[in-house]
């Protein structure tokens, strides 16, 4: 018999969020809102069952989402919330558990401190339910004007899961049903006398309900700060080339005269390989020989851009972002500080990126070492990548 069961309320149709899809099927990082919501669950060692509560009508949405995930059959929910609610609770009857928790699909940053701490707290009282003390000086107001302060030492803003213990609340839910509509399960607890505790939830447990919720969540997950796995990444590249017979090298994707061409099988764009290799490092991607081998000669005087380009859009393909780049050429000549301009242009094109987003440093190594003795360019480069976690 589990002992503590999740309800997943996942019924809302709303899409105030402007998309045709409910928002807790939306995708967040490239996995659906309630995927992740239903994850934070599942993957709770102090939770034995887990079931969402949705609109029949989006099963195949909800098939997608939950694919593979451990959840117990999803139950039709009503016309209000409190009703897939009280829905949801009454599937729990036939092995009814001694603690459960209701959580909104559109909270999918619940950390697991306080789905536990959500639990505990049931040790002592009927119910408990994450909440944040509220620091904004709260106003009441009427026609647009203030009628007076409130006092906010004492108020909390409610967020789920909101944990109660079963028989209780599935009483208290019978008891409130075709009354009038109460917004959260607190204040079904409350109407039938149960006491109900406040544990202190977290700022980033945000409800998406609007498309500004939608990217705030977005920026959560690129900063990663809802977990120790920050999404943001940095990787190094380093490429060569020896001087040869020519008459101009093409140092990131800017053509610059010289008495000396560069070596290579592309062409020779040091810069840009370096970059290119910064990019796919960051990704974990390998290098730029892996996705274009020298032997293959389709890329013998291949334009380097088709390598940066393509690890760019590596990047795109894992709904990630490039922060900004950081290249240092190394050579005694030609010089290439006035160049730079046109080389930040060039790379800004193709990575879709603002110059202050791209450094280019150019220095030499005091004539010592091969670049010392004018025997090729060195380059150095640096990417940092914000991926969803
Ligand atoms: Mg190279």
């Amino acid at each position: 018999m589990p002992k503590n069961a999740a309800i997943i309320v996942a019924a809302g149709r709303g899409s105030r969020t402007d998309g045709e899809v409910p928002k807790q099927y939306l995708s967040l990082g490239g996995i659906s809102i309630l995927r992740r919501t239903a994850q934070a669950f599942t993957g709770h060692p102090g939770i034995d069952a887990v079931a969402a509560v949705i609109n029949f009508d989006d099963r195949d949405l909800y098939e997608k989402a939950t694919a593979g995930l451990d959840l117990s059959s999803p139950v039709a929910g009503g016309e209000r919330r409190q009703d897939s609610v009280r829905l949801g609770l009454e599937s729990l009857t036939a092995t009814p558990p001694d603690k459960v928790l209701v959580h909104d699909a559109a909270r999918p940053f619940v950390d697991a401190d306080t789905i536990t701490a959500v639990l505990a707290a049931l040790d002592e009282t009927a119910g408990a339910i994450a909440a944040v003390p509220v620091t904004d000086t709260m106003k009441r107001g009427s026609d647009g004007h203030i009628e007076n302060t409130l006092d906010r030492s004492s108020l909390w803003r409610a967020q789920t899961p909101q944990g109660f213990r079963f028989a209780e609340i599935l009483e208290a839910h019978r008891a409130a049903a075709g009354g009038p509509e109460l917004t959260d399960d607190a204040a079904v607890a409350e109407q039938s006398g149960l006491d109900v505790a406040l544990v202190p939830g977290s700022e980033n447990n945000l409800k998406i309900t609007t498309q500004e919720d939608l990217h705030r969540a977005e920026r959560i997950l690129m900063t990663g700060s809802t977990a120790a796995n920050t999404g943001l990444r940095v990787g190094s590249g380093f490429d060569v080339h020896r001087f040869a017979e020519g008459d101009h090298v093409t140092i990131c994707g800017v053509t610059i005269p010289h008495d000396k061409g560069l070596a290579g099988h592309s062409d020779a764009d040091v810069g840009m390989h370096a970059l290119t290799d910064a990019i796919l490092g960051a990704l974990g991607e390998g290098d730029i020989g892996q996705h274009f081998p020298p032997s293959d000669a389709k890329w013998k005087d291949a334009d380097s851009e088709i390598f940066l380009a393509h690890a760019a859009g590596l990047v795109k393909e894992r709904q990630g972002h490039i922060n900004h780049v950081d290249i240092t050429l190394i050579c005694e000549a030609p010089k290439l500080t006035p160049h730079r301009k046109a080389m930040i242009a060039r790379i800004g094109d193709i990575l879709g990126l603002s110059g202050d987003r791209i450094s280019i440093k150019a220095t030499t190594t005091e004539r010592l070492g091969f670049t010392g003795r004018g025997e090729g360019i060195a380059a150095q480069a640096t990417a940092t990548i914000a991926l969803p976690c």
